[in-house]
């Protein structure tokens, strides 16, 4: 089959390549003509990393980023709220904090390198259209509209700010989001490091790999001006408060740090027609869970591997359904003007890891592999 790919980012490239080796040929749009390797670090899971495998790439990311071992998270005052190790779940196990740049370049690499897939960078695409040749999309190309030939299949993987979305999905910005900034060292090697003061507080270390971590701190979007009108000093001496081990110095001007606002795109299905909806077009969620880019991923993986489209959509349901869920029910607690939720969650969540039940949900929940409160699948091969 012909198959068209709008996106170029994780799971458009991962479709591509999939598709491409079992036999398709594939036109890949991105909208952005000379796509660099830019980002912030990401927590890949072991169910991301074993669709990296499958790939072929997992050699190269892992030699590119940092295997985490676990996530802690304590509040201000020294309290812990999550302490959970990968080796809890299996031992030998691990996370992999990597650049979404270097993530980008393994998967680009591989895409020009692949004889079915061809690239079109500099493309818009802005809207599809079902016609009986097939499915036609149109959009911009250097400000001059373009019209594809007729595809068998589309896949729409242009990430959460995406113009064209399954129907029936519901697409509402979260009120917060984070700033993030690079340093070239690493205070906490192996750990995913987070802090909170109550929940209008929250900074994460992640080791991303060659010595450097990506540094989150929770900010509300409205209040985004506010920060920039206050200046660094008093930001800086904020976050020294909360973490003193977070390599401050390292943002020197407002340049530095860039600022990345969260979706939630709940939808009932990820297929229509001849087109289907991969990564955080159809189920864009909080990073809270640290499992986006390992779902989009897996979504490429699954559409390989499914015989219809619909197939596809019931093959991504639980697990999908299951970490958009339990972001939005979670991510309050940890990046939201309710502070009324915190002191619940400092009383309980760190006791609440001596139950052996509690304790293996979490972690299972960190691995990637939930599709249900008490169900959960196998790490894919
Ligand atoms: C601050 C932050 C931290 C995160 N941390 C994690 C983490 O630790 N772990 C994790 O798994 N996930 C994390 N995520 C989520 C993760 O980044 C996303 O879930 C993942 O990148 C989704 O991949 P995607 O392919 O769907 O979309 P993207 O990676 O966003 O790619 C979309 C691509 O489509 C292109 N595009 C968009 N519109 C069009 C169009 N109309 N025509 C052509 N091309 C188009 C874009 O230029 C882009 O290249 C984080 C997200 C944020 C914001």
């Amino acid at each position: 089959m012909r198959w068209g790919i709008v996106g170029g980012g994780t799971a458009g490239p991962a479709a591509a390549l999939l598709l491409a080796r079992a036999g398709h040929e594939v036109v890949l749009y991105e909208r952005v003509e000379n796509p660099l390797p830019v980002g912030a670090g990401i927590l890949l899971q072991p169910t991301g990393l074993a669709v990296l495998r499958r790939l072929g790439l997992l050699q190269r990311v892992l030699a590119r980023g940092e295997r985490i071992e676990r996530l802690s998270g304590h509040t201000a005052g020294g309290r812990m709220v999550l302490d959970l190790g990968y080796a809890d779940f299996r031992e030998g196990l691990h996370g992999l904090g990597i650049h979404r740049g270097a993530l980008f370049a393994a998967l680009w690499e591989a895409v020009g390198a692949e004889p079915g897939v061809e690239v079109r960078t500099g493309h818009t695409v802005e809207a599809r259209e079902e016609t009986p040749a097939g499915v036609v999309l149109r959009g911009l190309h250097s400000d001059q509209p373009f019209t594809s030939e007729p595809f068998d299949r589309v896949a729409i993987a242009g990430g959460a700010r995406c113009g064209i979305r399954p129907p029936g999905a519901r697409v509402t910005p979260y009120p917060w989001g984070a700033l993030w900034f690079v340093a070239h060292e690493n205070p906490r090697p192996g750990v995913l490091a987070q802090r909170y003061r109550d929940t209008r507080r929250m900074v994460g270390i992640l080791p991303s790999g060659e010595g450097s971590v990506s540094v989150f701190w929770s900010l509300r979007a409205d209040a985004l001006e506010a920060w920039k009108a206050a200046g660094l000093d008093a930001w800086k001496r904020e976050v020294a408060a909360l973490m003193p081990e977070v390599p401050i110095h390292a943002v020197r001007t407002p340049e530095d740090v860039i600022f990345a606002p969260y979706f939630d795109v709940v939808s009932p299905t990820w297929h229509d027609g001849r087109t289907v909806w991969l990564g955080d077009a159809g189920h864009a969620m909080s990073p809270q869970l640290g499992q986006g880019a390992n779902l989009a991923l897996q979504d490429a993986a699954a559409l390989a591997d499914s015989p219809d489209l619909a197939s596809y959509s019931r093959a991504r349901t639980d697990q999908v359904r299951f970490y958009s869920f339990a972001s939005r029910v979670l991510t309050p607690f940890f990046q939201s003007s309710l502070p009324i939720l915190a002191p619940a969650r400092d009383l309980v969540a760190g006791p609440l890891h001596a139950w052996g039940w509690y304790r293996r949900q979490m972690v299972a929940s960190l691995v990637g592999v939930k599709t249900g409160f008490f169900r959960e699948m196998a790490i894919p091969e």
